[in-house]
This record gives C-alpha cells, structure tokens and sequence, in this order.
C-alpha cells in the first residue's frame, strides 16, 4: 500500500473514533459521517461504515443493532445494557445492574460469556412529560 494512503486511512479512522468518543448519544453512522465530514470534507460514507466495521470487528466499538431500527455505535465497550426510548429513540446506558456479572454467569452455567447485550424499551423522561401533558 502507498504510504499516502496508509496515512489518509489511519487519519480518518482517528477521526471516525475520536467522533464517537466525544458523544454519549450512540449515533448512527449518519450521523457520524456529518461530524466528520465537517473536518474531513473529502470522506465518503462508505468509508464511515468501513471504519466503524474494523473498529468492532478490533473490539475498540460496540454496534448495537437495536431491535428494528438502524445501527447505533457506542464507544464505551464496558459490559453495559441500553434504555431505548420508543418515543423519540434515544439511546441511553444502563450501568451497574446485576446481569453484568460475567464471572458470576461463568459459574453458574460453565460458558465463557464473550458479549452481552440486554436492552430496555420504554419511555425517557422527556416524552413521559410530553405523554403526561397530553392526557
Ligand atoms: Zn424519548
Ligand atoms: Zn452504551
């Protein structure tokens, strides 16, 4: 490979990180792709999507493949779940609930856990309000 272009790829996978890093939002690849570009006028959206794929495929993101909808990333690999809102689809973390305990599940059935995923559907605060005002 031509040393430019090792560096154009290495740049732009930076920056395609460096971008989901700095949000908490779990955002769609489109979303991401308009963050970038605004640095990086010249990327396509297909090398977002590249990017984000080696990223996961490296263990360094998560893709969440919420139920129905389009993919989300997250930067945060930890062993967390999600609360999906059903009202406006935001995505937020879930930490620190029990299902987290690896070891614990490693125990009791015997299975090397390699990712979990648990995932909450329901309404966020904000379209409770919403939902509330209307009635
Ligand atoms: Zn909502
Ligand atoms: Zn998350």
């Amino acid at each position: 490979m031509e040393r430019a272009t090792a560096t154009r790829q290495t740049r732009q996978r930076k920056l395609v990180l460096e971008t989901l890093r700095s949000t908490k939002s779990h955002p769609t690849a489109d979303w991401l792709f308009e963050k970038v570009r605004q640095q990086l006028p010249s990327i396509s959206l297909g090398t977002v999507y590249r990017n984000l794929n080696l990223l996961r495929d490296a263990g360094v993101i998560r893709e969440l493949r919420v139920h129905g909808r389009t993919a989300r990333w997250d930067a945060d690999t930890s062993p967390h779940g999600h609360f999906i809102c059903t009202g406006c689809g935001e995505v937020r973390d879930v930490m620190g609930l029990d299902p987290y305990d690896w070891q614990g599940l490693k125990d009791l059935v015997g299975c090397q856990v390699e990712f979990q995923r648990c995932e909450f559907y329901g309404l966020c605060p904000k379209c409770l309000r919403r939902r509330e005002r209307q009635s």
